[in-house]
């Protein structure tokens, strides 16, 4: 396998697969650029190289991805509206637009681009073959460039025609990580696959159904489990303990149940809140207590973990060489019920600043720790959502697969 690094892109044109899905306002201009500015060392590498760049993304989810026709018509999910900011981003480079993907001008465009040049294809999800993972659009789509290029980490977990298919159509000596997508893999399997123990993740948000997978994976990595969100109580019930009208996945409690009995046979320290901020409606303004997380009453719930709680998690926090934080401990978004998830960003920060490597991902958690300022205090913060939490999960993605092999 190559890498991006050591490669030399002179003389070639590099189909580069970007996740480039930002968010638009109403006058579809971009309001947050930073998908396109963590790829921005990928395309400049390989311009500085004297390379071209054939760049690839999808962008929302238009309608037309249910035709297999390229429509193209659906306005607001067209790819010329990241236009404007890439000109700005390279000044004085050529950037082109190519207004189908799959059509012949595509494929001249493609051809007659000069070295040092851009050139951004429409959106990939305009062609439904994208996401059913079509061979023979993939193969079109591989005939644009030289050499492939994935930078989309956040559609790794995809097996679209663009994202992985593609890459068949290239040997490996052809195909690689983009720099961002590399240093994603590289810092999750540094989690993943560490030895620095104590190795600690820690887990929130609101639905276990979401994270069981992660918490049954990594009962084989991890040595302590802190569990905290609405996700907690159902633990809570599972052992026997009051939780009010706090979130509750009934169908999940036996899950929960096998889940404590295995870390417990694996040695996993699973902790749970000793204490929570409970109130008696879901509203900032609700009338506020703190309890035992195991005794809240009839007609409350927990909606954060409380300061005994966050005292009890201090200790493990501290000592950890290795942190996996996703999910917040409480309703963040909420001034009342945001102070756990505050202090438990604080103390991610303050033991990364002691040595431990610490890795953010997947949603809310990186909202939480964006909130609070600490973004620059944690060793990483992945882009990746819902790839990431797959990845966590133990499956193989067929992003990385379809580059590395395994
Ligand atoms: P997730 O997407 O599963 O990581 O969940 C994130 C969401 O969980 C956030 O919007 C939080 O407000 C919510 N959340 C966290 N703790 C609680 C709780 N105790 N009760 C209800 N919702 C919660």
């Amino acid at each position: 396998m190559n890498t991006i690094q050591t490669f030399n892109f002179q003389g070639l044109k590099a189909l580069v697969r970007v996740d480039f899905n930002v968010p638009l306002d109403e006058n579809f201009q971009i309001t947050d650029d930073t998908r396109i500015v963590s790829s921005l060392p990928t395309i400049t590498k390989i311009l500085n190289d004297g390379g071209s760049v054939i760049l690839m993304t999808h962008f929302g989810r238009p309608k037309s991805m249910n035709h297999s026709v390229a429509l193209g018509s659906e306005e607001k999910y067209s790819t010329i509206h990241l236009l404007p900011r890439l000109k700005v981003l390279f000044p004085g480079i050529e950037i082109l637009f190519a207004e189908d993907c799959g059509s012949e001008e595509a494929y001249k465009m493609a051809k007659n681009l000069k070295p040092k040049e851009i050139l951004l294809l429409e959106n990939t999800r305009f062609y439904a073959e994208e996401t059913s993972g079509d061979v023979e659009f993939a193969q079109l789509l591989a005939t644009l460039g030289d050499v492939y290029v994935n930078d989309a980490f956040g559609s790794a977990h995809r097996a679209h025609a663009s994202t992985a298919i593609i890459a068949d159509f290239f040997s490996s000596e052809q195909k690689m990580f983009g720099f961002l997508m590399q240093k994603e893999v590289d810092n999750a399997d540094k989690v993943l696959k560490s030895n620095d123990k104590p190795m600690l993740a820690i887990l929130g948000g609101a639905k276990i159904s979401d994270k069981i997978l992660i918490l049954q994976n990594l009962l084989d990595t991890a040595t302590h489990i802190i569990i905290g969100g609405g996700m907690a109580y159902t633990f809570i019930k599972a052992k026997g303990g009051q939780i009010g009208n706090s979130l509750f996945e009934e169908d999940r409690i036996e899950t929960c149940r096998e889940i404590l009995k295995t870390a417990e046979e694996k040695g996993v320290k699973i902790i749970l809140p000793l204490d929570s901020t409970i109130a008696d409606k879901f509203a900032n303004e609700a009338t506020l207590k703190v309890c035992a997380s195991s005794e809240i009453p009839e007609g409350w719930m927990g909606l954060d973990i409380g300061p005994k709680a966050v005292e009890a998690f201090t200790d493990i926090i501290l000592r950890s060489k290795t942190i996996l934080w996703n999910g917040p401990m409480g309703v963040f978004e909420m001034e009342n019920f945001s102070k756990g998830t505050e202090e438990i960003a604080k103390l991610v920060a303050k033991s990364t600043s002691l040595g431990c490597f610490s890795l953010v991902g997947g949603g809310d958690s990186v909202a939480a720790v964006t909130k609070f300022e600490l973004q620059d205090q944690v060793s990483f913060i992945s882009t990746g959502g819902g790839a990431l939490l797959e990845y966590f999960e133990g499956k193989t993605l067929p992003g990385i697969k379809a580059i590395r092999n395994v």
